[in-house]
């Protein structure tokens, strides 16, 4: 069963006759999936028939090819396997603001769930949606382990405020799902989505095109946990660190587009053999770090400006603000990875070839663009822009957590004063070159 916590009503109006849709969003999987589950036992309770839809938008800002193919294979999957459990799958195109009250009448829905997301177009669309309907609607997180809204009601500081939540509650939460079966025969077709049409609908960026080194979908994503688990999980704590070595797990595409589900992560990893320090470090970054994330974005409406940042950040940027910068670049300086350092160059490289840059890159890369930009304002932006542009996991609270934690010391605490970043902490190539072989990197980055 799904926990009542997870369920968050977003009305108070009482069912009606008619299905029950599963507006399906950020988590697009069959398995594993807490709104899906919630979605089949209020249909099976009470004996209506279960219908799924996406709602696709053709030119949601700023996506490019690289992100809309990633995720219509995973839709394509996604219909497949809810087919075989008898589902019908509808794909529908415009904002879905505009599109689902129309849908949701046409097809008779007596109740509608989703899933969460705390990013603000997300939750705009769930406002308009909810504004026009008059049945149920109920959000069900599916993405977080320990559900957001009930885990913290408020901004939380920082990791080791999250962490003692967590170590409370996870138990509780980390259990194993149920399955899903065979949804009974309810007389709506199962009508094929035309692929093809969709696609051409697409105005996206083609000019960041896919990338090959990764398989979109369910199937795909679970045989990388295997893979991870089995030949890297042992070394996770000890490599994770060297961007130069393959030490990460490359799992943020697939569960940023929900492709799978980090509790299933969290469950394999915790049942497996293999090192306890590595295991304590990796589910860290996927529950406290990831989860945070969300926390952030759904308690701080600013997360994505300066003005998400902690005032005590705010006013130590400040009184930089005037600080001679020694270097400068504009946007398309930055994209094109022609800076004077060749380390932030490689990590903008791998990040626009491959659609992901390491993780400890990410860090030096944000913390530069602010020491290289007129201001903290203008970093933000860039740093967002270009990584919602080529990250495949982009457009994501991880992304945006990350971004305010390099730029404007979010989660972090005050460092040492110096100039530009005030009390933000700093980060420098000689630093990096203690760390790891960034001759090595950079040389690896330049050959892709
Ligand atoms: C400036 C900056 C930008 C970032 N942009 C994004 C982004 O757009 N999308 C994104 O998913 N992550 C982002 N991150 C967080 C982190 O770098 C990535 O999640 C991680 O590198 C993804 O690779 P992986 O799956 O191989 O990670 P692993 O190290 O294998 O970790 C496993 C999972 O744990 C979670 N995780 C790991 N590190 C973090 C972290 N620091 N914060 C939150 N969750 C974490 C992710 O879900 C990740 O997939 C950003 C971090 C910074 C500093």
């Amino acid at each position: 069963m799904t926990h009542a916590s997870r369920i968050y009503p977003l009305n108070s109006l009482s069912q009606q006759p008619g299905c029950v849709l599963y507006w399906i969003q950020r988590d697009q999987r069959v398995n594993d999936n807490w709104a899906l589950l919630y979605a089949q036992e209020t249909a099976l309770k009470t004996n209506l028939p279960l219908k799924v839809v996406f709602c696709l938008v053709p030119g949601y800002p700023g996506a490019t090819m690289r992100q809309y193919g990633f995720m219509l294979k995973g839709l394509q999957e996604l219909e497949k396997g809810l087919n075989r459990l008898n589902i019908p799958f509808d794909l529908i195109t415009g904002d879905p603001g505009e599109m689902l009250p129309g849908y949701i009448r046409s097809v008779g829905a007596g109740v509608l769930v989703t899933d969460f997301n705390p990013l603000r177009i997300n939750m705009q669309w769930k406002e308009r949606v909810g504004a026009s309907i008059t049945i149920p609607f109920y959000e069900v997180d599916a993405h977080n382990i320990l559900p957001c809204r009930a885990i913290s009601d408020k901004l939380e500081y920082a990791a080791f405020t999250l962490r003692k939540k967590v170590e409370k509650h996870l138990s509780q939460y980390l259990v194993e799902f149920p399955s899903l079966v065979i949804q009974p025969s309810s007389g709506i077709p199962l009508q094929p989505v035309d692929w093809r049409s969709i696609t051409a609908l697409l105005k996206a960026n083609g000019d960041v095109a896919e990338v090959d080194w990764i398989v979109p979908g369910e199937a795909a994503a679970h045989d990388a946990l295997d893979k991870f688990i089995r030949n890297r999980l042992d070394t996770y704590a000890s490599e994770r660190n060297f961007p130069e070595r393959q030490g990460q797990s490359d799992l943020s595409p697939w569960l940023h587009f929900g492709h799978l589900s980090a509790q299933r992560v969290a469950l394999e990893v915790q049942k497996s053999a293999t090192d306890p320090e590595s295991k304590q470090a990796f589910l860290e970054e996927l529950i406290v770090r990831r989860e945070l994330a969300d926390n952030f974005c759904l308690h701080n409406p600013h997360y994505d400006t300066t003005g998400g940042f902690q005032s005590w950040a705010r006013k130590s940027l400040d009184l930089h603000r005037d600080d001679p910068r020694e270097y400068g670049y504009t946007i398309d300086q930055f994209e094109q990875s022609r800076t004077h350092d060749s380390l932030w160059n490689a990590a903008q490289r791998e990040m626009v070839a491959t659609g992901k840059m390491h993780g400890y890159m990410r860090m030096y890369w944000a913390k530069k663009i602010l020491e290289w930009t007129p201001s903290p304002e203008e970093a933000m932006a860039v740093a967002i822009y270009l990584n919602d542009k080529y990250e495949l996991d982009g457009r994501d609270p991880n992304g945006y957590a990350g971004i305010a934690w390099s730029i404007g010391g979010t989660h972090d605490r005050p460092w040492g004063e110096r100039k530009i970043f005030g009390m933000i902490r700093y980060m420098n190539a000689r630093g990096c070159e203690r760390k790891f072989d960034t001759k090595r990197y950079i040389a690896l980055k330049n050959k892709i």
